[in-house]
């Protein structure tokens, strides 16, 4: 437990310092804890530190942390593929789907939003790196998505994600955040307001933050590593 508060501690200095060497301010570069594959313990040591939104990969983990930690007030957030069947308990339990990239699932959200009377903030998941693996709305597709989003008013478009290429290159990684950010510019200048870019995880949030990020999804610099494998 300890040893989350002194990686946080760790985390939060380390993105202030690749903002202040990217010449940015570091409040402008917010950090979302990532406690996939961490059990209720560990999210509620967490809760303890005053952090109280986390990204998830999968509806499931919600479900049960959510269920563990009821009372607690958590803003859950997901950060994984989601497919529509999901899309009933992320009405219900979510306050934000980062990885939006399909009209098909905009309208089975909008669906059971409608049902549960609640909004939902998003952003678009936008395919910026060269693994067939990465999920992603392709980036020229954005401009006619963001417009047929314009039909489903319980989705609150704040802006857009991305995922880089794992490579040890880091021009090609700094190339993908690089290109979230000129595809956020183009679509302001359509009238598409979107101020968030969430893009960086432990292992390349700097180049991330030099590109513009506004959010660094972080998992192993806050928890340590993963027992098992999770996209
Ligand atoms: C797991 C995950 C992260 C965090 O990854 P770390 O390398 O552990 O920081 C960020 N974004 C997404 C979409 C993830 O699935």
């Amino acid at each position: 437990m300890s040893d989350i508060a002194a990686n946080w501690a760790a985390v939060r200095r380390r993105v202030d310092a690749a903002c202040r060497e990217a010449g940015r301010n570091p409040a402008e570069v917010s950090v979302l804890p990532v406690s996939k594959t961490f059990g209720a313990d560990v999210v509620r040591a967490a809760l303890g530190l005053g952090l109280y939104r986390f990204g998830e990969n999968k509806v499931q983990e919600i479900r049960e942390k959510a269920a563990a930690l009821a009372g607690e007030t958590i803003d859950w957030v997901v950060i994984g593929h989601l497919q529509t069947n999901k899309a009933r308990d992320v009405a219900r339990l979510a306050s934000e789907v980062q990885s939006l990239d399909r009209l098909e699932l905009a309208e089975a959200l909008q669906h059971r939003l409608d049902v549960e009377n609640r909004s939902l903030d998003v952003l678009v998941q936008v395919k910026t790196a060269r693994e067939e693996t990465k999920q992603g709305l392709p980036a020229d597709a954005l401009p006619d998505f963001l417009q047929q989003l314009r039909a489903f008013p319980r989705l609150r478009v704040k802006g857009l994600m991305t995922l880089a290429t794992l490579s040890e290159d880091t021009g090609e990684v700094r190339a993908c955040f690089r290109q979230l950010r000129e595809w956020r510019d183009r679509c302001a200048a359509e009238g598409y307001e979107l101020p968030k870019l969430s893009m960086g995880m432990s292992g390349d949030f700097p180049l991330a933050i030099a590109e513009g990020a506004t959010e660094v999804r972080i998992g192993t610099a806050i928890f340590g590593s993963r027992s098992y494998a999770s996209a």
